[in-house]
């Protein structure tokens, strides 16, 4: 099949690579020059493991190509996918114009029926939207269809590969029987594409992401109390995720959730329903327990420093919202950086792929090292802040000896408290109490 994918970021390289490699024309256009001139040069903007080499194979094979004019991809298409960015407006509401604009872009430039598929997330009632800006424009023929995208960065070619499931929304035969030759190759181990009205297949990405949010809210909030009560969240966790009812996954207590989706996708559907006059109290419960769970690590630092942190220096393992990924957007790291930098500290960070992004972010408040033991030395405490696999089975001895004193702020709960203790550090958790040195 002819395929446009419009937005070459995280979701629309991942999807027109993904297409391409199954054997589809694909054409991914974006505005950014510097984005198209980079993928031209076979250069990959953002870091995703695996995508630069199957990039390179469907690029050599000629089935994958970039450009920034979209009149021109839209007009060799049989299938036109958007995957713009929908950032938080003022209001937390879902900002659509990037949607919108592309919607009116490929009216323009239609010359035939089309089937144009909406991958970013996006609110309730967004499809009518899109499909009200192009027949405004044009009388070729439509079909909106609305497909979330429900990719992990950092495991994103995988995800897009093999999906749990495809969720497809659009009450057109002929779209559905195009989206379902489309997606067969990805589902040949059985896993289901379900098929269900635009307005349910929107509502169900925004309802997977707060779903997943509120486990990630609920569970700190229970390693809060575990600290409190004396309690182990890893026991705990363990003993409820073996409830099949509960699961084992996401129960992983932390910093908090961050990244492009989790935080904008939670306010959207605030947003949304504030509009029909329902506002979604757990909701609600959720964002403003992640907000408060961003600074633990510093209040954990001002309780055992003291609230001057002047002319104390932290070394951060970690600045990227999780592992896998240089995405920063509402990285944890982010607010922990701004808290202890307000209060007089010094930061010397390592994160293995994100500190070129970091750096525009984070302006001269962070010092940068190559190497994560380099970021240690002279510094008064460690902070672990992205569970990177390499920092799970650090050099303990080369850590203390580096180390003005043996602190460390666990707030992945990557060490066992036990081990520490002979290991001779202090060492705060979340959820799993405090060792003494
Ligand atoms: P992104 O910011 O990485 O990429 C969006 C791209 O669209 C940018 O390169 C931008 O230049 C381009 N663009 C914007 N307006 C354009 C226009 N008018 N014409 C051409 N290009 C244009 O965003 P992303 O992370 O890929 O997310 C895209 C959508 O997918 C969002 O709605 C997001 O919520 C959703 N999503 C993201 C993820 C993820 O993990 N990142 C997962 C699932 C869904």
């Amino acid at each position: 099949m002819k395929l446009a994918v419009i937005g070459t970021g995280y979701v629309g390289l991942v999807a027109g690579v993904g297409f391409a490699d199954s054997g589809n024309d694909v054409v991914c256009v974006d505005q950014d020059q510097n984005k198209i001139d980079m993928l031209l040069r076979g250069e990959v903007p953002i870091y995703e493991p695996g995508l630069n080499t199957r990039l390179a194979r469907n690029r050599e094979d000629g089935r994958l190509t970039f450009t920034t004019d979209t009149a021109a991809a839209v007009r060799q298409a049989e299938v036109v996918f958007i995957a713009v960015g929908t950032p938080p407006g003022e209001d937390g509401s879902a900002d659509l114009s990037h949607v919108r604009a592309v919607a009116r872009d490929i009216g323009r430039a239609m010359n035939g029926y089309r089937v144009v598929v909406n991958k970013s997330t996006v609110p309730v009632g967004t499809a009518e939207k899109v499909r009200d800006e192009i027949v405004a424009i044009t009388d070729h023929p439509v079909d909106v269809v609305s497909n979330p995208e429900f990719l992990k960065e950092g495991a994103a070619i995988s995800d897009f590969m093999k999906p749990d499931r495809v969720v497809i929304g659009t009450t057109s035969e002929r779209a559905r029987k195009v989206m379902s030759e489309l997606y067969a190759p990805f589902v040949r181990t059985g896993n289901p594409i379900i098929f269900m009205n635009n307005r349910s297949a929107e509502m169900t990405k925004y309802a997977a992401n707060a779903m997943l949010a509120t486990r990630i809210s609920f569970m700190n909030e229970v390693a809060n109390l575990c600290d409190l009560a004396g309690a182990d969240v890893n026991k705990v966790r363990l003993g409820m995720g073996t409830d099949p009812r509960i699961g084992n996954k996401f129960l992983f207590p932390g910093v908090g959730y961050g990244g492009s989706c989790f935080p904008k996708d939670v306010q959207a559907m605030m947003r949304t329903g504030a509009e029909y006059d329902f506002p979604l109290q757990i909701l609600d419960a959720v964002h403003s327990v992640n907000e408060h769970q961003k600074s633990l690590m510093a209040r954990k630092a001002v309780a055992h420093f003291g609230d001057d942190l002047s002319g104390l220096t932290f070394a951060m393992w970690g600045l990227a919202f999780k592992p896998n990924t240089d995405d920063m957007r509402e990285a944890p790291a982010i607010i922990l950086v701004r808290e202890l930098v307000s209060r007089g500290a010094k930061i010397v960070a390592y994160d293995p792929v994100a500190m070129p992004v970091a750096r525009d972010l984070l302006s001269g408040n962070v010092e940068y090292r190559d190497n994560p033991y380099e970021a240690l030395e002279g510094a008064d405490a460690l902070l672990v802040i992205t569970e990177w696999n390499r920092f799970r089975n650090p050099d303990f001895e080369r850590i203390r000896r580096a180390l003005k004193e043996p602190v460390i702020f666990d707030g992945r709960n990557l060490y066992e408290p036990e081990r520490m203790r002979e290991n001779g550090f202090t060492h705060y958790t979340v959820g799993r109490g405090t060792v003494r040195a």
